[in-house]
């Protein structure tokens, strides 16, 4: 092909760098896959990977600074003095796979690395050194067809390697591609496979379609995982709600919250219509089977606990307040959010008002930084020892009740005023040590 074919590559100095520097020691060093692909869409990108037929070895002896990050399957990660991590990987050949792992060795041609390659457009190669374009599948022309199509046999490719049915459906979601029918059927058909993967890899797979970047949705590939039969192998529980006329709305709703809050946009796809299952519980399932961490299954569990109720803008100050304390200052902004994008999602013009009101509503109480949590009070369980509560969970009663008063009105947030509060609360209750307690009307005590 010749160069004036193409448009000229511009990759990154410090790329250009590495590359010269194996080429000088006699090694062809040629970026590939996604940045050439983004390149030529017009797209740049600063993770550029090489692909050389320099060893591992080679090119740890070459770099001063290297790092073994996928060695045994020819990676080597070089570190170069601005900071950047470029992965340079050993051209390979397929020599046995099992739709999960892939046994390679180390092949001594372009051409052959990029046929183990998955699609078209990510089976491209250029050598800076000499300008050289390779593009033996054509995937230049399927770019611009926006055509997806696998390398070879496709049922072929995809039975390699299941994950290429979801990567199959992520770069044709974000590019906007139609899937060559033969292409389609193996996707297709191959979903049954992806049952055999990790959950690692599958969660990866969401969440870089979860990080989609304007102008490129994440509706679009979790409409393909739909179509496709994704969803009832690692997402039943929201399954059965694509049928549902809201299961649009809610994409769209996802797409409406920007990319760097992923979980967020997690959540919100979990909410998708159709209740048979209460939502938390779908959000523990869909999370614990992708393996997310605790903290981020706990995260999206609480705020779909408490996705309802939501205040609104004619609620007192003290329900907001009580609202607050209970589902947590940070978790408010969040479930705001969840709520803004549902309507946005649906364009519901009177709804995102509504919202707007009720939440410089809670923004105005965040600001007088109310007593909102319990270790928040202008006294604790030693001051009501002290005064004689019997240890135990009388304490945490006593506290409780004071925390609500304070919530109702966070003027008696003051030691002196909480101590003449909780002694009151004391005779009422009988909840002193020694008192035998009759019983009062904060712990009622049977028999
Ligand atoms: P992204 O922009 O999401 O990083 P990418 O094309 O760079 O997309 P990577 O997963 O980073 O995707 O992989 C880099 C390249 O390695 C791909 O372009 C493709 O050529 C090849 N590749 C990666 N994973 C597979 C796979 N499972 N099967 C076949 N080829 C793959
Ligand atoms: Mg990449």
């Amino acid at each position: 092909m010749r160069v004036t074919d193409r448009p000229a590559f511009s990759p990154p100095a410090e790329l250009l760098g590495v590359i010269e520097t194996l080429e000088a020691r006699g090694f062809q060093a040629w970026a590939v896959g996604g940045a050439i692909r983004d390149a030529l869409l017009g797209h740049t990108r600063t993770d550029w990977d090489v692909a050389t037929d320099a060893r591992p070895e080679d090119v740890r002896r070459v770099f001063s600074r290297t790092l073994p990050i996928g060695i045994e399957h020819g990676t080597v990660g070089v570190l170069v003095p601005e900071g950047t991590l470029f992965e340079v990987t050993t051209f390979r050949r397929d020599i046995e796979t099992d739709g999960r792992h892939a046994v390679v060795e180390f092949a001594d041609s372009i051409q052959e690395d990029l046929a183990r390659r998955d699609f078209t457009i990510n089976a491209m190669a250029w050598r800076p050194a000499t300008d050289e374009f390779v593009d033996p599948m054509g995937g230049r022309a399927d770019l611009e067809r926006r055509v997806l199509r696998a390398v070879g046999d496709a049922a072929q490719r995809v039975a390699e390697d299941y994950l290429r049915v979801l990567r199959g459906l992520r770069f044709a979601g974000r590019f906007a591609l139609e899937v060559e029918p033969e292409t389609w059927d193996a996707l297709v058909g191959g979903v049954g496979g992806t049952a055999t993967l990790s959950a690692e890899r599958v969660r990866e797979e969401l969440q870089k379609v979860l990080a989609f970047v304007h102008p490129s949705h994440p509706s679009s590939a979790l409409r393909l995982y739909g179509e496709v039969g994704v969803l009832e192998i690692w997402y039943p529980e929201i399954a059965p709600a694509r049928r549902d006329p809201g299961w649009e709305l809610n994409l769209a709703a996802v797409d409406s919250i920007p990319p760097t809050r992923s979980l967020l946009r997690l959540v919100r796809w979990i909410l998708a219509p159709d209740v048979a299952e209460p939502r938390a519980e779908r959000a523990e399932a869909i999370l614990s089977r992708l393996r997310y961490s605790n903290a981020d299954t706990r995260r999206a569990v609480h705020l779909l606990r408490h996705y309802h109720p939501l205040v609104g803008p004619i609620d007192s100050a003290a329900q907001i307040r009580s609202w607050l304390s209970e589902v947590g200052a940070a978790s408010a902004r969040d479930l705001f959010r969840l709520h803004f994008a549902g309507a946005k999602g649906a364009n519901a013009k009177e709804k995102m008002r509504y919202l707007g009101h009720a939440w410089r509503r809670v923004h105005e109480e965040l600001l007088a930084s109310p007593p909102l949590r319990l270790a928040d009070l202008a006294i604790g369980g030693d001051e009501l020892l002290r005064m004689g509560v019997e240890p135990g969970p009388a304490v945490g009663i006593l506290l409780d009740e004071l925390h609500a008063r304070v919530l109702e009105d966070p003027e008696q947030n003051h030691a002196e005023k909480l101590a003449r509060l909780a002694r009151e609360l004391i005779e009422l209750g009988g909840l002193a040590a020694g008192d035998g307690g009759s019983g009062g009307d904060m712990e009622p005590r049977d028999a």
